[in-house]
């Protein structure tokens, strides 16, 4: 393709031509980092496609039904998708489920029961799990149902600490909670070996402990799903990775037969459990949202990876950095001040399909306990596995990059975003 055509289109959207050349620089370096992502990419399209295959999947599953949604085919024909893909038991995949929040709310409160105590093995769980447990006092938490919580802290380097975690472990203990993903912190996120090393350790001390993994933003990402190294549930959003930008809504939870059952008795009424939930219009987002996940998660790993290759180059601090492994698609890059953080998230918000012209600001979001920016123009409201960034506004000023439907469209953010920095005089390049 002609030079120009590209030096038209970039100029259009204001991209200077040293930040074009700053980031073909960097792409220059990453081609074998690109092709393992792409040969991760293939492996887990193979694995979705035989789970559809195993179940199945034919095109009466893409009706839905109303009302009580009973005999629902097409839900339960998902779920068994789902619990095939997760290497599990069983599985509950519904619009019902509508946020990952939720998922893991229920997750936790269908297999906990008053007098149990909820073990958090990689330190301060996700910021609106707080409120879910209680750590932050809050109507209708675990705490108010008389079940206690714990965390085993992670060590000096932000690793797991695995003699902390089976010191934890007493006899009230009757779940441990591990999160995947990094979420609001600069600590690591974790590989599913080492989900694999505290699955372990936990079980040595009691074997019949039950082992939760919020699963959020790690889908696809490894050859490997917790599920497949012991975990005895895997909780995630649809609106994340196993959406694949297209489901609109819903969560799920895959794991044994009996958390599973417990969950849906929850999740509905008990004796209703599963029997009830109509699918309505969402199932053919969801199938085939699951079945483009790999190659829109992979879109997503590049772009992190470009992301903070690119902002390290430039002296900022970017967790994980540019040349380490990925364990989920989440970057984080600090500002160290609000304007940098600004910034970034105005150049990702003025990158969108949809709202680009609008201004991201920083807002009191529920669940959340500082002010938190947001840039998003997604297809579906709060998705992010769509191009997204944001973050608290509290030092380090940190905005957690995520998404991008497709490569050039993630490319393209990052470097818009790059670029707002630029005419900001916050980088000079
Ligand atoms: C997104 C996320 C959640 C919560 O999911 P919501 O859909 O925003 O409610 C929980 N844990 C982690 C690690 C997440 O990334």
């Amino acid at each position: 393709m002609s030079e120009k055509y590209m030096d038209d289109i970039y100029k259009f959207f204001g991209i200077s031509p040293e930040v074009v050349k700053a980031g073909e620089e960097v792409l220059d370096g990453l081609k074998e980092r690109f092709e393992r992502i792409d040969k991760n990419a293939e492996y887990c399209q193979l694995k979705v496609l035989r789970a559809f295959q195993k179940n199945n999947v034919n095109e009466s599953c893409l009706m839905g039904t109303t009302g009580y949604g009973y005999n629902d085919i097409g839900r339960e024909t998902l779920e068994k998708v789902y619990a095939d893909y997760f290497n599990t038991e069983d599985a509950l995949v519904r619009p019902q489920i509508t946020c990952g929040t939720h998922a893991l709310a229920l997750a936790l409160m269908s297999n906990l029961r008053p007098g149990d105590e909820l073990l958090s093995a990689v330190g301060r769980p996700y910021d609106t799990l707080e409120e879910v447990i209680g750590i932050r006092p809050s109507k209708g938490s675990l705490a108010e149902y008389g079940i206690t919580y714990a965390q085993a802290d992670l060590d000096e380097n932000g690793e797991p600490d695995l003699d902390a975690i089976r010191n934890s472990v007493t006899d009230a203990t009757r779940l441990v909670t591990i999160q995947r993903s990094k979420g609001y912190q600069t600590r690591p996120t974790l590989s599913v070996e080492k989900i694999a090393q505290i699955i372990d350790t936990a079980k040595s001390v009691r074997k019949n402990i039950i082992c939760l993994v919020d699963n959020c933003y790690g889908e696809f990402v490894e050859e490997r799903e917790p599920s497949d190294v012991g975990a005895d549930m895997v909780v995630g959003s649809l609106i994340k990775n196993p959406g694949g930008g297209l489901a609109q809504v819903g969560g799920y939870i895959a794991g044994t037969k009996e958390c599973i059952e417990n969950a849906s008795y929850r999740l509905t009424a008990p004796g209703l459990g599963r029997e009830v939930g109509p699918s309505l219009e969402a199932l053919p987002r969801m199938y085939q949202g699951f079945f483009m996940g790999p190659t829109v998660t992979a879109s997503a790993v590049k772009s992190a990876v470009f992301a903070a290759s690119l902002f390290e180059r430039y002296g900022f601090d970017a967790y994980p950095s540019g040349s380490e492994e990925r364990h989920d698609i989440i970057q984080a890059i600090s500002f160290h001040k609000p304007e940098g953080l600004i910034a970034f998230c105005e150049g990702i918000q003025s990158a969108a399909p949809v709202d680009s012209s609008f201004m991201p600001e920083p807002w009191d979001m529920p669940g959340y306990d500082s002010k938190v920016i947001m840039a998003a123009g997604a297809f579906v409201s709060g998705s992010s596995i769509e191009l997204s960034a944001d973050g608290p506004l509290r030092d380090p000023y940190t905005a957690y990059f995520q998404g991008g439907l497709t490569w050039p469209h993630g490319k393209f953010g990052i470097m818009k975003a790059f670029q707002t920095l630029v005419d900001k005089g916050l980088v000079i390049c």
